[in-house]
């Protein structure tokens, strides 16, 4: 990641995996990932972090709350 990227505060413990932001987001830059959280839900990760244009459509569709969105080169 460079410094540039814009960098998502994924809370994993929240998420339920309903994958609303995966399929919500313009870039494609998340997805579900392969580990488990203490409920037994495969949590959404960030794989393309450098296409994020930080639009904040994931955290607003995110019904779990689970999603920040914030500049990493502050
Ligand atoms: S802020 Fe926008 S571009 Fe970035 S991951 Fe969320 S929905 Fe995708
Ligand atoms: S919308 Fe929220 S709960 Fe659903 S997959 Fe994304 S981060 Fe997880």
């Amino acid at each position: 990641m460079n410094k540039n990227s814009k960098l998502h505060l994924i809370e994993g413990a929240r998420c339920k995996s309903c994958g609303l932001c995966v399929a919500a987001c313009p870039k494609e830059t998340l997805g579900i990932g392969s580990e488990l959280n203490q409920q037994g839900y495969a949590f959404v990760v960030q794989v393309a972090p450098e296409k994020c244009v930080k639009c904040n459509i994931c955290r607003i569709v995110c019904p779990d709350v689970a999603i920040g969105v914030i500049e990493a080169n502050q």
